[in-house]
């Protein structure tokens, strides 16, 4: 039995702040998905592709080589021998991630990178289809969530804070968006699956929503004699 942790989730739900941290404390390696669908979408935008164009995009993904490396604990994700870490957190870089992630050509490279990363160490990992799709057979599953409001009010205050302009009904409008593509798309959609624990942390600060998880894993791992 393996001791992956998946979490899934929506936009702003706090994600990958608490994976980080329950990543640290569990001596897990921490994946995040996300950031891979990031670095695809600049690839294609860098090409001019349109992110409608879904046979220009099919042709184009064998060209796009992502691989992720680990520097200080800190994932970086390199696309085409090009470190795009500090590219990946801008508003643009996730809508773009949205929109060329509903493709088949897309998911399916993506899905076998994931999976050959966590056969080789033990991790958590975030996305929207790692429960699902990506890990079935994860020893603990987290469908993270928060409110709408919530989600968009802390996704303001992390762009604010590192000085990048924005307007928050904007931020809420593009998190209803988003929210709509992920869980509406044909293929490995955002949903709980069957075997999550729900947690919504829409009034839960980062400390408990970790001391959640810490409690369920140690409860899973006794569960399952891991
Ligand atoms: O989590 P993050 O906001 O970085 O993800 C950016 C976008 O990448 C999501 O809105 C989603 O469309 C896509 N994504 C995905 N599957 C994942 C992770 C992210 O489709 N496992």
């Amino acid at each position: 039995m393996n001791r992956n942790i998946a979490i899934d989730g929506p936009a702003g739900a706090g994600k990958s702040t608490i994976a980080k941290r329950v990543a640290q404390q569990l001596q897990l390696i921490y994946v995040d998905t996300g950031a891979m669908y990031r670095a695809m979408g600049i690839y294609f935008h860098r090409l001019g592709i349109d992110p409608t164009d879904e046979p220009a995009i099919s042709q184009a993904v064998d060209g796009a080589e992502v691989s992720i490396e680990y520097r200080d604990g800190a994932q970086q994700v390199i696309l085409n021998g090009e470190n795009v870490t500090g590219l990946l957190r801008t508003e643009e870089a996730g809508r773009m991630a949205s929109r060329c992630s509903v493709y088949a050509a897309v998911r399916t490279k993506m899905v076998q990178l994931q999976q050959s990363l966590a056969a080789r160490t033990a991790v958590i990992m975030d996305g929207r289809d790692i429960g699902t799709v990506v890990l079935p057979d994860a020893l603990l599953k987290i469908y993270l969530t928060a409110s709408v409001s919530e989600r968009a009010r802390r996704r303001y205050l992390e762009l604010t804070e590192k000085g990048e302009a924005c307007d928050p009904a904007e931020i809420e409008q593009g998190i209803r968006a988003r929210d709509e593509q992920d869980m509406n798309r044909p293929i490995g959609p955002l949903r709980q699956a069957e075997d999550a624990v729900l947690v919504d942390a829409s009034d839960l600060g980062i400390d408990e929503v970790v001391e959640v998880i810490l409690g369920l894993y140690e409860k899973a791992r006794r569960e399952k004699g891991v």
